[in-house]
């Protein structure tokens, strides 16, 4: 058997080095419990960022992938298939979506909603190209998604950006109010940034965007890839505020693993991707969806998102326990369900490495933030356990 190390050096030398990797080789997965190749067991509470859900080999997404692994796997989309369909039915019946295009990840269900909100106000007849996009989002690594993501470390190297992006800033519905114009097709907004740093927006402010959105004209996009499929306590994190976009997108825990993205929107802004103007060999894929539809089952009608509910209170006494206790060190907690952010005074990645050494997994969102994105079957023991090794860790910085 391969050991951490071993596996650590062969990675670095066959696989492009683009990814800061922790020095664990990963092997197997039971809940909300990792094993690395030497045998060291993990409490999991990063979930393969933001996105295992239901913990790592939920029984109904593995039942679920293996009965689809000896129907079919893959025809393209040439051809009707079941589980599409069966996951499309499921988001719309749980959104304000009545179409679903999928597709394999999050950057491409980004580039999907921003080539489809161009699409459609040329359709209408209108010159409308402009993104309004706003500092510290994420939204993708492709060169639309990454002209998107105003970050200048992402983007350097590899300009010309696509154009028409507009940056705003979150929070600041005045700076939209500044960028907006007869040329704009779309405000894409994170209704909690996560990799910026687990950043959530002010309710009248996602509520300003809609009547902004509305006054101008323009459609609004929710990119909820990390807050959607339960992780802020409600399906999506827009349920919180009374707001509705005109598209979202999904990726992350739409599979709890299984690579799958997806880009929700209504019939009448759907309708300008006739045959022929968009598309994906993988998209909707057969076993991907298979896993979505275990997914959303099992939160839904499995009890897991409203159970979730309950342990996370438990999180938030803990987390303010914490941030009482460690008094300066912490700068500030956020974020609401499994979705949390703790800013430090330091270097998020000294605690997660710290924390690590203890047996504990998480991961940074910025500099300064450090990130908890456990699946929502987290017990409050577990929730717990972190808390005291994150107090231990942030207290040796
Ligand atoms: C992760 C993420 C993306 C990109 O998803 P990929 O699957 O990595 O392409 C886009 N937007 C948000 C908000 C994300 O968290």
């Amino acid at each position: 058997m391969d050991s951490n190390e071993s596996i650590a050096r062969r990675t670095d030398a066959s696989i492009v080095a683009n990814y800061g990797r922790q020095p664990l080789a990963l092997v197997r997965g039971e809940g909300m419990y990792l094993w690395d190749a030497d045998g060291r067991r993990y409490l999991d509470m990063m979930g393969g960022i933001a996105t295992t859900v239901l913990g790592h080999c939920h029984p109904r997404v593995v039942e679920a992938l293996e009965r689809q692994a000896r129907a079919l796997w893959h025809v393209s989309n040439l051809y009707h298939t079941g589980p599409p369909v069966e996951l499309a039915e499921r988001l719309c019946a749980s959104s304000f979506a009545e179409r679903v295009f999928f597709c394999n990840s999050g950057a491409e269900a980004n580039e999907a909603a921003l080539k489809l909100v161009r699409r459609y106000a040329r359709d209408r007849g209108e010159d409308r190209f402009e993104i309004v996009v706003f500092d510290q989002a994420f939204h993708g690594r492709t060169l639309f998604t990454l002209s998107a993501t105003p970050n200048p470390a992402y983007q350097k190297g590899f300009e010309p950006m696509v154009p028409g992006i507009r940056e705003a800033r979150f929070g600041d519905l005045d700076s939209v109010r500044r960028v907006l114009g007869p040329q704009t097709a779309a405000i894409l907004v994170e209704p909690v940034q996560g990799e910026g740093g687990v950043r959530p927006a002010d309710p009248a402010f996602l509520r300003g965007l809609r009547e902004l959105a509305d006054a101008n004209g323009c459609l609004l996009v929710f990119d909820e890839i990390q807050t959607g499929m339960g992780r802020t306590g409600r399906l999506f994190a827009h349920e919180h505020h009374d707001v509705t976009p005109d598209v979202m997108t999904l990726a992350k825990a739409l599979g709890n693993g299984a690579p799958i993205g997806a880009m929700l929107t209504r019939e009448s802004i759907a309708s300008s991707l006739v045959p022929g103007t968009h598309g994906s060999t993988f998209g909707g894929n057969l076993l991907a969806c298979a896993c979505g539809v275990a997914v959303i089952d099992e939160l839904l009608e499995g009890g897991v998102l409203e159970r979730s509910r309950r342990t996370s209170q438990h999180l938030d006494t803990g987390l303010a326990r914490l941030a009482a206790r460690l008094g300066e060190r912490i700068v500030e907690v956020r974020g609401s369900g499994f979705l949390r952010g703790i800013q430090v005074h330091g270097e998020a990645g000294k605690v997660v490495a710290a924390a690590r050494e203890r047996g504990v997994l998480v991961i940074v969102a910025g500099p300064d933030v450090v990130r908890l994105a456990p699946a929502l079957i987290a017990e409050p023991g577990e929730l717990d356990t972190c808390l005291e090794v994150l107090e231990g860790a942030i207290s040796s910085l």
